[in-house]
């Protein structure tokens, strides 16, 4: 298990509307006010009209199914959710260095963006993805099985389903990702759960209990080794869809809906071709009320406003607004929108209640054209600061508008105002507020407790399951129309005018007053003493302060405080403290923090920045791992080229190794010749065409006498058909086990004893797995000095496999060094350090 360290308690959520947020009909990326055009408003119109709900359970951001979610939502006007049981914090990442935790919060943010394109909403549960996983059973050893059920539950109940649908099949009948897999079964039996009262009991302080009318599982060709079998096969016990239907209040196909929604996964390289035309979608019924042969899986369900008691007349009189709606002028609406908000209000408290109430006022809202923003003079403060808030509000219909009210939380700040909005006249009103003392920071609320790697910890149960925090600086604006009331409720956002782009929205964050970090992730002694480097950031101008290094037992750090004093807001400085390891190899982790305004500072600030997701911070502990390492190496002088992006160069750097990035000049010969031993980085062959020219160059080298160590790559899509001088052919199989046990199978074998002798402790203290993608055939000239497996498996003997080739060594690994070495494990680092030191 690895954990995280406790941070402050710095979080505590105390609004109790913001979930509401959940049910908002046009859903605003970046905080960005919505701007409805008059077919969203129109398809908005009918979707007051439909009370019908459906749920779509998988494992990961990507397994979802777009074209049925962008159906359900945009053709049946239902509510559509996808339940990701994990945030996809195992996976790989293409276009950047986040990973782990920081890759969950990115790919959060790619589903928001999928789900704002195809319009569905989005959830999750506590479960950690903790990297591939062989089959269920392991999956649910890592989750806590009953925590996760109960998130589904709880997803059950919060969205009140008529119909699930599995994207997996609930048993191994189908051999897939263990994830996937326990996804299924979990939302079986969910399924059966959801509607008892005695099932999760703590539950119903907040929701009532649901039970769904049927569930399927999403069949494909898939499942059944190809598209063509698939065709021949027997499918009059399935159920179909022609998720192919065009979407005239779209513009769009269906299936190019759902192209532009799955685009919008690019850090798994998921950018998808649109297409048009029939496309038919299969379901195998899994439990509930079986549908009529021949009719669809929502056959027979009411989603009619009859379902709600003593409510027809609502669906009437909506019907007669859908009919008279008119794009040319939309505020015609409002009268018997106001009418219906009404009569719903009048209701008996109650799910769709609470649904279509929110729904109706943002359509209110779109039909006249009003226009609220809230945004702060800085895209960052700090509990306690002073902000400048600008708001921003304007009618655009003829209806009598007033604003009646607005207030800033979390400043105290309320106001009353009687104020006729007039058709077009623009209402400004700026206000230097003071954030209170205690107001929490923004950030992912699923990082702020300790967590394992199987779950993360969430203590509050109304926050569980929801995608993102809910902002705590927002606006709330009270308003009357006709003179009837209406709340609305904006976050406090940043806006600025880049000369390139136009308009630029990000969050408003609220973040803490110091920022303190290590240069490095980790630091490796090999000699007596050396700096390290603590990166401070000041939140405000004149900040003055005091930093400390911790280390474990028998480590000295000098001196035991630094004073650091800041002139300016956003200024940045190192500040170096000398430390000396105990004398015996040993590991512990360094801890730095900032005393400031009779506070301590200890996080570090992580942005996550992309085009195409909104602005994201993290807070993470400001720590780093430390071992003083008994490591030698023969190779001093490194040739590294990169792949798919990896930390290893630094890593050798911190034994001693000087490390050169290879560019196209670097493949002369004579150029290569000087390097002791050449790396090349992850996925180097499936991401660097380059490498169809050097590769001769590299044999070449190899031969000479060089020493040439390729890191794993994937078994498909390589630029060269072979990327060893003889036969190797890449594989699939994974050591997903970190503590499996590492056999030395040529115990005399250089690599396990020279410069450095390795034994079974250097196999301790591993993270997350022992390594992925080894080789299944090589040639006999390849001595395989290493066997490992996952528990219950046959050997795996193609983690590390070495040939001589000519004067030269050449080997070939899926040992997973870029995660191990990063993370401090010095038996990662003795075995690399043998395997540069080859040839020497
Ligand atoms: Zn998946």
């Amino acid at each position: 298990m690895k954990s995280m360290l406790p941070t402050p308690s710095i979080f505590r959520l105390r609004i109790l509307t913001l979930v509401l947020l959940l049910f908002y009909f046009f859903v605003l990326p970046a905080q960005k006010p919505a701007k409805p055009t008059p077919s969203d408003l129109h398809q908005a119109i009918k979707k007051l009209n439909v009370l019908g709900s459906v749920l779509y359970v998988a494992a990961h951001p990507d397994d979802e199914n777009q074209r049925f979610i962008s159906y359900c939502a945009n053709e049946k006007l239902y509510n559509v959710t996808y339940l990701s049981l994990t945030r996809g914090d195992g996976g790989q990442n293409l276009i950047g260095t986040e990973m782990g935790n920081l890759l969950g919060v990115l790919r959060t943010e790619e589903l928001l963006m999928a789900r704002s394109v195809d319009g569905g909403k989005q959830r999750f549960t506590r479960a950690n993805d903790f990297g591939f996983s062989k089959n269920p059973e392991e999956t649910l050893r890592f989750w806590n099985k009953d925590a996760v059920l109960s998130d589904v539950v709880w997803a059950i109940r919060e969205t009140r389903p008529d119909v699930i649908v599995n994207r997996f099949y609930h048993d191994k009948k189908y051999d897939t990702h263990g994830h996937h897999t326990a996804s299924a079964m979990l939302s079986v039996e969910a399924f059966d759960l959801a509607g008892k009262t005695d099932a999760y009991p703590e539950q119903l302080q907040y929701t009532a209990p649901w039970q769904p009318n049927r569930q399927f599982f999403n069949t494909s060709w898939w499942f059944f080794g190809g598209q063509e079998a698939f065709d021949k096969m027997d499918k009059s016990q399935l159920f179909s869809l022609d998720l192919g239907v065009f979407l005239p209040l779209k513009g769009k196909s269906n299936n190019e809906l759902a192209a532009e929604a799955r685009s919008m996964h690019r850090c798994q390289g998921f950018g998808a071709m649109s297409s048009r035309g029939e496309n038919k979608e299969w379901f195998d019924f899994v439990k509930g009320e079986r549908p009529p042969a021949g009719k669809d899986l929502f056959a027979g369900i009411n989603t009619t406003w009859s379902r709600v008691p003593g409510a027809e007349k609502i669906g009437k009189l909506l019907a007669k607004v859908d009919q008279k709606y008119r794009g040319d002028h939309p505020s015609t609406s409002v009268p018997d929108l106001l009418k219906a908000m009404q009569m719903i209000k009048e209701l008996p408290e109650g799910y769709w209640k609470k649904i279509k109430l929110a729904e109706i006022k943002d359509v209110i809202r779109g039909c006249l054209g009003i226009y609220l923003e809230a945004t702060a003079a800085e895209p960052i403060a700090y509990p306690g600061d002073a902000v400048k808030i600008h708001l921003e509000g304007i009618n655009r219909s003829d209806l009598a508008v007033t604003l009646a009210a607005v207030s800033i939380q979390p400043a105290l700040f309320d106001t009353l105002f009687a104020l006729p909005l007039a058709f077009n006249q623009n209402f400004k009103f700026d206000k230097k507020v003071q954030l209170l003392f205690d107001t929490p920071f923004t950030g992912p609320y699923w990082l702020q407790t300790p967590y394992s790697e199987g779950m993360y910890t969430v203590n509050q149960q109304t926050l569980r399951g929801l995608p993102e925090t809910p902002r705590f600086a927002r606006v709330r604006w009270s308003v009357t129309v006709n003179g009837i009331p209406l709340e609305y409720d904006t976050d406090v956002a940043y806006k600025v005018e880049e000369p390139a782009i136009g308009e630029v929205w990000r969050p408003f964050e609220i973040l803490p007053l110091a920022f303190i970090e290590f240069d490095q992730p980790s630091y490796m002694f090999t000699t007596e003493r050396r700096d390290v480097g603590v990166r401070v950031k000041a939140g405000r101008e004149g900040l003055r302060g005091q930093i400390s290094l911790t280390a474990g037992e028998g480590w000295e750090v000098a001196p035991a405080e630094l004073p650091v004093s800041f002139k300016n807001k956003g200024e940045e400085r190192t500040l170096y403290f000398t430390v000396t390891p105990k004398a015996s190899p040993s590991e512990t982790r360094f801890s730095a923090s900032i005393r400031a305004d009779g506070k301590t500072f200890t996080m570090r600030h992580v942005p996550i920045k992309y085009e195409h997701i909104p602005q994201q911070s993290v807070l993470l502990p400001a720590i780093a791992r430390a071992a003083r390492l008994d490591v030698q190496t023969k190779a001093k002088n490194i040739g590294y080229f990169m792949g798919a992006g990896d930390d290893i160069p630094n890593a050798l750097r911190q034994i001693g190794c000087t490390v050169t990035l290879l560019e196209d000049k670097d493949f002369e010969p004579k150029n290569l010749k000087k390097f002791d031993a050449i790396v090349l980085g992850i996925r180097a062959y499936n991401t660097k065409e380059a490498l169809q020219l050097y590769q001769p160059k590299l044999l070449e080298y190899v031969q000479n006498g060089g020493t040439l160590v390729t890191q794993y790559n994937n078994n498909f899509d390589l630029f060269v058909e072979k990327p060893a001088p003889y036969n190797l052919k890449l594989g699939r199989t994974r050591v997903t086990d970190e503590n499996a046990e590492v056999r030395f199978l040529l115990p005399e074998h250089p690599v396990l004893n020279t410069p450095n002798k390795l034994s079974a402790d250097d196999f301790k203290g591993w993270v997350q797995e022992r390594g992925l993608y080894f080789p299944s055939e090589w040639d006999p000239a390849f001595a395989a000095p290493l066997s490992s497996n996952d528990p219950g498996e046959k050997p795996a003997d193609g983690a590390l496999l070495i040939a001589q080739y000519g004067k030269g060594y050449y080997v070939y690994t899926g040992i997973s060094f870029f995660r191990e070495m990063p993370a401090g494990v010095p038996g990662a680092y003795r075995l690399f350090a043998n395997l540069i030191s080859l040839g020497k």
